[in-house]
């Protein structure tokens, strides 16, 4: 069956700079004298923020697994809740929570491919009369799976893969 894996999440916010004042040490530059400081200026630009790990203690550092046995949801709650309080600061327009989507499959490990209707219905393309959109394509196990479900007859052709 396919599986979806999620990962890289990060926050990405619009930042709209005309007449805001903002704090230059804000961007990410600490340390900036407070008379150094000035105006945003220029068009709309798109920060995209990448969350602490949630095993980053700062001074120790280990794996995410073993701080979380749901570290999707975790980063995910992580963004939402940078997000809801960057959405507060009033140079911030819009944005959004993002991340990565990996698609494989759970038999063979490869990426998760599925045929079209329009190659289902390609005598050449289909693996045999009763192939369907949707189809898997990566192997067997998956195919015997997907017409399992759907009540599909199964492939006859033995180690066609
Ligand atoms: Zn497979």
């Amino acid at each position: 069956m396919k599986l979806t894996r999620r990962d890289n999440w990060r926050v990405v916010i619009e930042i709209h700079p005309q007449h805001t004042h903002i704090n230059i040490s804000e961007l990410g530059f600490p340390g900036i004298a407070h008379h150094l400081n000035g105006t945003l200026s220029g068009a709309p630009l798109e920060l995209t923020i990448v969350p602490r790990r949630l095993g980053d203690f700062g001074s120790v550092s280990i794996g995410d697994r073993l701080v979380s046995n749901d570290t999707e949801g975790d980063y995910q709650r992580r963004c939402e809740e940078m997000l809801a309080a960057l959405l507060h600061k009033p140079h911030v327009r819009s944005g959004r929570v993002d991340c990565d989507e990996k698609h494989t499959c759970s038999h063979c490990g490869l990426r998760w491919e599925e045929m079209t209707a329009a190659e289902a219905a390609d005598s050449f393309l289909r693996f045999d009369d009763h192939s369907i959109g949707g189809e898997p394509v990566c192997c067997r196990q998956a195919i015997d799976e997907f017409r399992q479900e759907r009540g599909v007859p199964a492939l006859t052709k033995e180690g066609d893969e």
